[in-house]
């Protein structure tokens, strides 16, 4: 099982991929957490990536691409994976492509999780309070919802031109959602 979740920034992608991938026992490539790890580390990537984050800017895709070549080459995603917050830009989404080619994979579905926007800002505004990361002050992460709408949204179309795309609504308890998307998934 090889799945995409897209969805703005507060809609609870991530909740919803641990809970996915526990489901399928596949591995979960949240590239927010590893860039994360990387700035924690203070390696390479992450010095670069940093004052991105900070901004509520995307990172590179060519940095994006690298870690992603990297994971899905690694074993531990032989038994299938859930890029979570990957691809975000058109031409992340050309790479991948590439990628995938060279591994002889294709992907099953592309899940997009939908909510209305204000919902979403105040669900990250409540967030912030106790989350501790540099990206959820108000202004980033209404920086952060327009970079979604302009940068990301229109892999929906790409996605959908590829067959690939199942619309599920991000309103409502966390066990509902889940089985909305098992749901879509089958
Ligand atoms: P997230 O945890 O998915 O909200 O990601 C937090 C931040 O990491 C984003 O606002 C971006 O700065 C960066 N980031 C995560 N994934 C990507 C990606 N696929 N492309 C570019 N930047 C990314």
């Amino acid at each position: 099982m090889r799945l995409v979740f897209l969805g703005p920034p507060g809609v609870g992608k991530g909740t919803q991929a641990s809970a996915i991938c526990n489901h399928f026992n596949i591995l979960h490539l949240s590239t927010g957490d590893i860039l994360r790890s990387e700035i924690e580390d203070k390696s390479h990537i992450g010095l670069e990536a940093k004052s991105f984050m900070d901004q509520g800017e995307l990172v590179p895709d060519t940095v994006l691409l690298k870690i992603i070549q990297n994971k899905l080459n690694h074993k531990n995603a032989q038994n299938g994976y859930l890029l979570d917050g990957f691809p975000r830009t058109i031409p992340q989404a050309d790479g991948l492509n590439q990628i995938l080619l060279e591994l002889k994979q294709a992907l099953d579905i592309v899940v997009s999780l939908d909510a209305n926007e204000e919902e979403l800002v105040n669900r990250l505004i409540k967030r912030s309070l106790d989350s501790g990361r540099s990206d959820d002050s108000p202004d980033i992460i209404k920086q952060r919802q327009r970079v979604y709408w302009k940068q990301t949204a229109p892999l929906l179309e790409y996605y959908k031109n590829l067959n690939l795309l199942k619309d599920v609504n991000g309103i409502g308890e966390i066990e509902q959602i889940t089985k909305r998307i098992l749901k879509a998934i089958d």
